[in-house]
Order: C-alpha cells, then structure tokens, then sequence
C-alpha cells in the first residue's frame, strides 16, 4: 500500500491531466486495506477496540470515512472501468 501511494504521488504530473487511473486506483486499494487494518485492530483487543475510550474505533470510522469521502469505492470503481475502456480503445485504433 505505502509503495503504491509514494510511487503513485512520484509518477503523477500535477501539471497534466490524465492522471485518475492510479489516483482513483490507490485509493481504492488503500482505503479498503486500512479499513481491514484497523478492523484487526478492534478484534485483537477485543470489546476494548469497540468502545469509545480506545482510539482503536476512532481509526475504524476514520478508515470508513475514506470509503465514502474524497469518492465512494464505487465512484472510484465506476472511474477506472471507465478509463480502461478509453485506454483499450485507444490501443485499438
Ligand atoms: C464526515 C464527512 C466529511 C465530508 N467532507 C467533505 C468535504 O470536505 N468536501 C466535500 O466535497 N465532501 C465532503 N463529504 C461528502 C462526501 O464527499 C460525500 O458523502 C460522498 O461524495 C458521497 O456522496 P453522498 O453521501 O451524497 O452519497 P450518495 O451519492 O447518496 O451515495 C450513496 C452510495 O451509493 C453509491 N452510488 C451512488 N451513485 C452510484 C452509481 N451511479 N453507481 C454505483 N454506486 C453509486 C455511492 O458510491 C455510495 O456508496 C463528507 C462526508 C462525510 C461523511
């Protein structure tokens, strides 16, 4: 995750654009591999990762806020479909 972010942020040209395909496909990767991060670490401490008093849930909900904000997985899905099916056509003209 943390290889695809930094070579993502390197390859992209802030100053062109079409660039999505990795920007859409790092967080799509990455957002659903922190959810499931900070999920392991509710259930390794147990009703303790659940409760208010252990920052543990916090990074949960700030792991699922990712998911949604800054575009839903299903946007970024709908996004790359997309630009692959620009790429194909254009590697078949
Ligand atoms: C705490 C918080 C902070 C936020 N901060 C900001 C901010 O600072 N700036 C900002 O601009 N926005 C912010 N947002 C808004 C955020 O960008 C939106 O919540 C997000 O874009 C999803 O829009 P929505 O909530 O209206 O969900 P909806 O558009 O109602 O979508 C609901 C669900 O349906 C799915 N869906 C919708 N349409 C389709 C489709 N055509 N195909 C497949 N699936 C679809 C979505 O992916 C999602 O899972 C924030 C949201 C939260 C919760």
């Amino acid at each position: 995750m943390r290889a695809y972010v930094y070579d993502t942020a390197r390859q992209i040209d802030l100053a062109a654009s079409g660039n999505r395909l990795d920007s859409d496909g790092v967080k799509l990767f990455s957002t659903t591999i922190a959810k499931n991060i900070a999920d392991r670490a509710i259930q390794v401490l147990g009703g303790y990762g659940y409760v208010g008093e252990y920052v543990v849930e916090r990074l949960w909900r700030d792991a699922k806020l990712l998911e949604i904000g800054g575009g839903t997985l299903e946007g970024h899905q709908k996004n790359i479909t997309r630009d692959l099916k620009t790429d194909h056509e254009a590697i078949e003209r």
